[in-house]
């Protein structure tokens, strides 16, 4: 882990922590477009990452329609989306939705797991959840056994506003009482998580692979290859 120009909490045990959801607590640094695609790929689909890519957008979009997503849980979700792609993807082959849901799934909870037990020695650290998502984002967090961990969980669908939007981020602080200059943001997504976050005077943390280079007009942020690398900086 590298550190650019924001300093490491001189009391770590101080301060709130706000974590992105999709690739920051269910993977580490990895959107799930590219996840889903390997769990495709293990299944036998043969679309290279852009044609997929485009294919997963619309699922998303498809996926935030459905008429019962706001009661999905994290497996129903991810099975429900794995059978939106099939329907969408033609490459010929006949995929099974279920062994792509499982591949994910299964890659999800690993890193859960271990995300969980890490995030619990942080406690009573004030934790939320700042995540643009289906409105069922409480339901998810349920069912990974994440949510008691969590004193407030910010939906983009529920709250009415998406990340980058600074509201979404006042939103979970007000919740938490915490001022953006005692907290932390930590996120996949540089553009959504990290610029608005260090725009609103909060210190952040970049989730990426080490070879994921900074964008040209980057802010100072601390970036780590795992979640554990910069939990236990701060624990
Ligand atoms: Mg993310």
């Amino acid at each position: 882990m590298t550190s650019r120009q924001h300093p490491a909490p001189t009391e770590p045990s101080d301060g709130a922590l706000l974590f992105d959801f999709g690739g920051t607590l269910d993977a580490d640094g990895v959107r799930w477009a590219v996840r889903f695609h390997e769990a495709y790929r293990a299944a036998g689909g043969s679309l290279p990452l852009p044609t997929f890519e485009a294919h997963f957008r619309r699922s998303d979009a498809a996926l935030a329609e459905l008429p019962r997503i706001r009661a999905m849980g994290f497996r129903q979700m991810v099975e429900a989306q794995a059978a939106l792609l099939l329907r969408l993807v033609d490459d010929g082959a006949a995929l099974d939705a279920g062994r792509i849901a499982d591949g994910f799934h299964a890659e999800s909870l690993a890193a859960v797991r271990r995300n969980r037990l890490l995030l619990a020695a942080l406690l009573p650290r004030p934790l939320g959840v700042v995540s643009n998502f289906t409105g069922n984002l409480e339901r998810c967090l349920e069912e990974l056994e994440l949510a008691p961990l969590f004193a407030v969980a910010c939906d983009s669908t529920v709250i009415g506003c998406c990340k980058p939007d600074a509201r979404i981020f006042r939103t979970a602080l007000e919740g938490l009482t915490a001022t953006a200059g005692d907290a932390w943001m930590v996120g996949d997504n540089f553009e959504a998580d990290v610029r608005p976050a260090a725009a609103l005077g909060m210190r952040t943390c970049w989730l990426a692979p080490a070879e994921r280079p900074m964008p040209a007009d980057g802010v100072a942020t601390m970036r780590a290859a795992r979640l554990s690398d910069f939990l236990a900086l701060v624990a």
